[in-house]
């Protein structure tokens, strides 16, 4: 989720790259770094942590090149640090780049490139695409060049198209060559670009709040395309080579809009971008459990297989909706993988006397890694012998680094308080463990493959439901004058209710209590009368008949009912106030999909009530306090 940027023109680069990475810091702060066309010299300067550090290692210089990249990086393969930082070079420092994605088969192509002797100084995917285009680019010599995948020498454009034809994977992309100092070139799969045309100046971002102070004239690159950029024009062809003729676009969004992508808040963009997200998360993960006689391993994983092989006991450790996506995973690695699981909170898990060895596998969940109560759950863990795992969002961070192994989420940064997309994220992990543990254990080929099939479609059905959010925002209005909610579900989707009612008290300070549907009937009912309505996540599951009995208590003692229901189930809308359908999918992943509509009605609910949803009262967004 970096954000880049790059400018070609008349004026100095290097202040208009440093204004709009401030803009796009938003996408990532781990790092900053630019690099410019100076004297036919390329300089590059990087710094760890926010674009005011890059700033202030800048400091007075002046520089005078007018060609420059930069980037703000949200680390995904390898920690924060200066050499991880972007733009990252060839061997020779001729060849410059700032990349947003992910390069799958990056191994591949490093193992490739080291046998040609590059030289590699960073743990990041991004660097091979460096190495690779100067593969291209440079001169053949007698030494080099096997036909099998380079032939040198060819021009900075066709460098960058034959490179790209090798590579597998997400990017947004804008490169320099100190070679050819005139152009900037740029390339986009899977990851936004925007190019904004100026009078005789280009600038070139990952969305436009670095733009839309310089122009509002625009060009949208899709999927395949690239394009090649001089002080007096530009040319956009696709991956063919084919020249391609692009619409310009007029942006009317303020600076503050734009940052937003367009959305009144940071929360309904991160709801919106649940789809791509979860994309991204499965991406070079969920292809290992789609082949039947395939052993799939988890990169992260990989160092501890053998470990987890021998684990009895898993415990989950995490705070709020973190908590939360550990109950789900409780329920898929015990009916999946066949392993006892338990969740507790991080915060009671450090002061009772937990009974663990080296059987039993603790795993945070957090979403910033830094979570002081988990970590430090983490940590007695760790110090009574326990195998330690992270299902941490931010790389680099305390709980990445002080767990024995992990995967990481790969959410982007998330902004609003509210947690939506890091929730979604985290249940993307834990089905991807299930299916691996299940299969080093008792689970057949035939049924992880089932799963991942059906996971893959999460995106496509979590679209559906998005769109629906006009009909949402129309029942969150209606139930504005509610002073309480209780939230029902059962099985898989009892934590859902909990997570339900977090987001409801979080965002828009109205009580709320998510329950076990089953359980309603041992106190909760009492609370019910005409207004204090109740959400039932009630899909076609083996619970449904469960589900309705406990809808029919409800609707008997003069409760309102909100129901999250199956795509086709009529039943239901003769018993409840009103129905949410959701597209039916495999039980163990309906949280993905119910989770969806809770999500928008507590957003629009909170707007409803003129709050200010991505900051609520009392709230922070990483709790690094105990
Ligand atoms: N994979 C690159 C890195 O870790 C870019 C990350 C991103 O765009 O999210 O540096």
């Amino acid at each position: 989720m970096c954000g880049i940027i790059a400018y070609i023109g008349k004026q100095k680069a290097v202040p208009i790259l440093l204004e709009g990475l401030k803009q796009l810091e938003y996408r990532g702060y781990d790092s900053a770094g630019i690099s410019v066309i100076q004297n036919e010299k390329i300089i590059t300067l990087k710094a760890v942590g926010k674009v005011v550090e890059l700033q202030n290692k800048i400091g007075a210089q002046d520089f005078l090149g007018k060609i420059g990249i930069a980037h703000t990086r949200w680390a995904t393969h390898g920690k924060p640090s200066d050499r991880n930082s972007h733009p990252h070079g060839d061997c020779e420092s001729n060849i410059f780049l700032v990349h947003n994605g992910i390069i799958e088969n990056y191994q591949d192509l490093k193992k490739i490139l080291q046998k040609k002797k590059h030289k590699f100084v960073s743990e990041t995917d991004s660097e091979v695409l460096a190495h690779l285009i100067e593969e291209f680019n440079k001169k053949p010599a007698s030494t080099r060049g096997d036909a099998s995948s380079t032939r040198g020498g060819l021009d900075f454009k066709k460098s960058v198209l034959e490179a790209l034809k090798l590579v597998r994977g997400t990017y947004g992309l804008a490169i320099i060559n100190k070679n050819e100092p005139d152009k900037i070139i740029i390339a986009r799969n899977g990851s936004p670009l925007i190019l904004g045309i100026g009078k005789d100046e280009f600038i070139v971002a990952s969305d436009a709040s670095a733009i839309v102070r310089h122009t509002d004239k625009v060009i949208y690159l899709d999927d395949g395309e690239m394009a090649q950029i001089s002080a007096d024009g530009f040319e956009i062809s696709n991956i063919k080579n084919k020249i391609v003729s692009k619409e310009i676009s007029k942006l009317n969004w303020t600076l503050e809009e734009s940052k937003k992508g367009g959305f009144p808040h940071f929360m309904l963009k991160e709801i919106f971008e649940q789809p791509e997200v979860i994309a991204n998360g499965l991406r070079g993960r969920v292809e290992h459990f789609l082949s039947e006689d395939n052993f799939p391993i988890l990169g992260g994983l990989r160092p501890i297989e053998k470990k987890l092989r021998r684990i009895k006991k898993i415990i989950i450790v995490a705070c709020g909706t973190s908590y939360y996506s550990g109950l789900v995973g409780e329920y898929m690695l015990e009916e999946y993988a066949g392993i006892p699981t338990e969740v507790e909170y991080a915060s009671e898990f450090r002061y009772r006397k937990p009974i663990l060895d080296s059987s039993t596998a603790v795993v945070a969940i957090s979403q910033s890694g830094e979570t002081a109560d988990t970590l430090a759950a983490i940590r007695e863990a760790k110090n009574k012998g326990a195998l330690t795992l992270g299902i941490v969002n931010v790389v680099g961070s305390t709980i990445a680094r002080e767990t024995d192994a992990g995967t990481h989420t790969l959410s982007g940064p998330e902004i609003g308080v509210a947690s939506t997309k890091a929730f979604t994220t985290q249940l993307v992990v834990l089905v991807l463990w299930t299916l691996m543990l299940g299969r080093q254990r008792d689970m057949s080929s035939v049924m992880s493959k089932r799963i991942a099939q059906e996971l893959k479609n999460m995106p496509k059905l979590i679209e559906g439901i998005l769109k629906k959010s006009k009909e949402i925002k129309k029942i969150a209005k209606k139930y504005s004058y509610a002073k309480d909610f209780l939230y029902l579900g059962r099985k898989y989707n009892f934590p859902i209710a909990l997570e339900g009612a977090l987001k409801i008290k979080e965002i828009s300070y109205v009580h709320a209590e998510g329950y076990a549907t089953g359980e309603m009937k041992h106190g909760p009912i009492a609370l019910i009368e005409e207004n204090f309505p109740s959400i039932f996540i009630c899909p076609k599951d083996s619970v449904y008949e469960k589900n309705i009995s406990g809808m029919q208590e409800i609707k008997a003692r003069g409760g309102k009912i909100i129901a999250i229901a199956t795509t086709g189930d009529k039943e239901i809308a003769r018993i409840a106030d009103d129905v949410i359908y959701i597209p039916k999918t495999l039980e163990m992943l309906t949280p993905f999909i119910s989770v969806i509509p809770l999500q928008l009605f507590a957003y629009y609910f909170g707007v409803a009530k003129g709050y200010d949803v991505d900051k609520p009262r009392n709230l922070a967004k990483s709790v690094t306090v105990e």
